[in-house]
C-alpha cells in the first residue's frame, strides 16, 4: 500500500470553490494509486476569530476550554471536506485527534505530540481509501484536548506521516509555491527554492518563516520524513525540504526570514557583578517568558546595561516580572517598534565574511542596527519595524538570492 499524506492549509480550504481544488488534488493521487491521508486546518480566519470569541467571553480564557474551543475549527473543515469527498463516489471518513489518537502533553495552547499510533488509520485503509484528519489537535493520556500552537497542522500532517513509516512522502500544500528565498509578499524579487536543507528549514521557520510550523521541521527532520512544500492553486512541482547535500553547501545564503513578534526590554546601569544576569532571567524563565536576543554592555563604573527581546505579547508581564524580581538598576526601557531580519544558509559554515557583508549593505542603506546575533548558519539583526521591508530588500540583493 503506497501512502501519500496531503497537508492543506487555512487558504486553501477557505470555501467550497477552494475546497473543489483540493479535492482535485487528492483525486489526482488518488488516481496515481495512493491512499491518501489528508491533514486539514481551520477555514481561513477560523482560530482567529475562535480566539477573539473567547476573549469577547472571559478575559483570561481556560487554556483547556480554549483548546476545546479551537478545535471546533478543524473539526469543521474536515466534516465539510469528506462529504466533497463522497459527493465525488470517493471512500472517505474522518478522524479526529482524539480518535486516532494523538496524544500530547498536557501545555494546552502549545502542546507536543508524545505518540500517535498509526494503527487505526491503517485499518482504516481496508475500508476507505481517503482518512480526512482535523490538524492542530490531540488529546491528553486523560482525555483533554489539546491544540499544538500556530501553525500546528503541519506537525499534525509530518506526525501522521513519520508513523506511518514507509518512506510516506508529505506534501505541504499552501497558498505559495513552495519556500522562497523571503516572504513573496515582502519581496517582489523573490523566488522559488527547489531543494532545501532541514536545518536551513529549521532556521527559516525559527527566524519567523511561518510557511512551516518550526515542529513540523524537527519532525521531519528526527524520522526523515521529505516534506514537499506546494501550491493547492498551481501544478508547480515545490520545494523540497530533505536531508543536506554537498550543492547546498555551496550556496552561502539560502534565505531571509523576518519577525516583526519582537519587543526589546533594556535595564539601565545594572550592578556589574556574579548573579546580576541570573536574577533577570530566572524569573523570567519561571514564569515561561522565552528570551530571544541578550546583549549586555562592557562594564563602566561597575555598571552595565544589559537588553534582550521577547515577543511583544509577553512584553507587559516581563515587565511586571522585572519590576517585582529583578535586579538593582537606575531603570528599565522597552520598545515594540522593532523586528528581526535574518540572512540563512548552510554555506555560512565554510565561510566567512557573510557578518560584515551585512552590516556593510544595511549600513549603506542607512539601516541602524539595534541587536546583532548569529549562529553557525544564520545572522539576525534587530531593526526598527519601519526599516524592516528596506532591510530585506537590501539584503535579498546583496546576497543575489
Ligand atoms: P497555510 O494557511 O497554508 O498554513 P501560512 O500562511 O501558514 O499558510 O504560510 C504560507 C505563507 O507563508 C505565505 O503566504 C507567505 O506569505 C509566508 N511566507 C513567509 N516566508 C516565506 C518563505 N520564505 N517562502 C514562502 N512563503 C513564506
Ligand atoms: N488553524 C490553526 C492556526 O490557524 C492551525 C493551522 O492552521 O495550522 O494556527
Ligand atoms: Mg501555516
Amino acid at each position: 500500500m503506497r501512502i501519500l499524506v496531503q497537508k492543506f492549509g487555512g487558504s486553501s480550504v477557505a470555501d467550497l470553490e477552494c475546497m473543489k481544488k483540493v479535492r482535485a488534488k487528492v483525486l489526482a493521487a488518488c488516481e496515481e494509486g495512493y491512499k491518501v491521508v489528508v491533514v486539514l486546518s481551520a477555514r481561513y480566519g477560523q482560530t482567529n476569530s475562535l480566539l477573539e470569541r473567547a476573549y469577547q467571553w472571559s478575559d483570561e480564557p481556560d487554556p483547556a476550554e480554549l483548546d476545546v474551543l479551537l478545535t471546533t475549527g478543524e473539526q469543521e473543515s474536515v466534516a465539510l471536506f469528506t462529504m466533497l469527498l463522497h459527493d465525488a463516489g470517493i471512500k472517505a471518513r474522518s478522524f479526529l485527534g482524539f480518535q486516532i489518537p494523538i496524544i500530547t502533553d498536557d501545555s494546552h495552547g502549545n502542546a507536543r505530540i508524545d505518540t500517535i499510533s498509526a494503527d487505526k488509520l491503517r485499518e482504516a485503509f481496508e475500508t476507505y481509501d481517503v482518512l480526512v484528519i482535523a490538524g492542530f489537535q490531540g488529546r491528553t493520556p486523560d482525555m483533554r484536548l489539546t491544540t499544538l500552537g500556530r501553525g500546528g497542522s503541519d506537525t499534525s500532517a509530518v506526525a501522521v506521516a513519520a508513523a506511518l513509516g514507509g518512506d510516506t512522502i508529505c506534501d505541504i500544500y499552501t497558498d505559495v509555491n513552495g519556500v522562497y528565498t523571503t516572504d513573496p509578499r515582502m519581496c517582489k524579487e523573490a523566488h522559488k527554492i527547489d531543494r532545501i536543507s532541514y536545518d536551513e528549514m529549521l532556521e527559516l521557520a525559527s527566524m519567523g518563516a511561518k510557511v512551516l510550523q518550526i515542529r513540523s521541521v524537527e519532525f521531519a527532520e528526527k524520522y526523515n520524513v521529505p516534506v514537499r512544500v506546494r501550491s493547492t492553486f498551481t501544478d508547480d512541482p515545490g520545494t523540497l525540504v530533505t536531508k543536506e547535500d554537498l550543492m547546498m553547501e555551496s550556496v552561502l545564503v539560502s534565505g531571509i526570514a523576518f519577525d516583526k513578534d519582537q519587543a526589546r526590554v533594556t535595564l539601565c546601569d545594572v550592578q556589574d557583578r556574579p548573579g546580576s544576569a541570573a536574577s533577570i532571567f530566572s524569573p523570567l524563565g519561571k514564569a515561561g517568558i522565552v528570551v530571544d536576543m541578550i546583549i549586555q554592555t562592557a562594564s563602566r563604573n561597575g555598571v552595565t546595561d544589559i537588553a534582550f527581546t521577547v515577543s511583544r505579547k509577553d512584553l507587559n508581564r516581563a515587565l511586571d516580572v522585572l519590576k517585582n524580581a529583578g535586579p538593582e538598576c537606575s531603570h528599565i526601557e522597552s520598545a515594540s517598534n522593532i523586528a528581526k531580519v535574518s540572512i540563512v544558509g548552510v554555506g555560512m559554515r565554510n565561510h566567512s565574511g557573510a557578518a560584515s557583508q551585512v552590516f556593510d549593505a544595511l549600513y549603506k542603506a542607512g539601516i541602524n542596527l539595534i541587536m546583532i546575533s548569529t549562529s553557525e548558519v544564520k545572522i539576525s539583526c534587530l531593526v526598527a519595524e519601519s526599516d524592516l521591508e528596506m532591510a530585506v530588500n537590501v539584503l535579498h540583493k546583496e546576497f543575489k538570492l
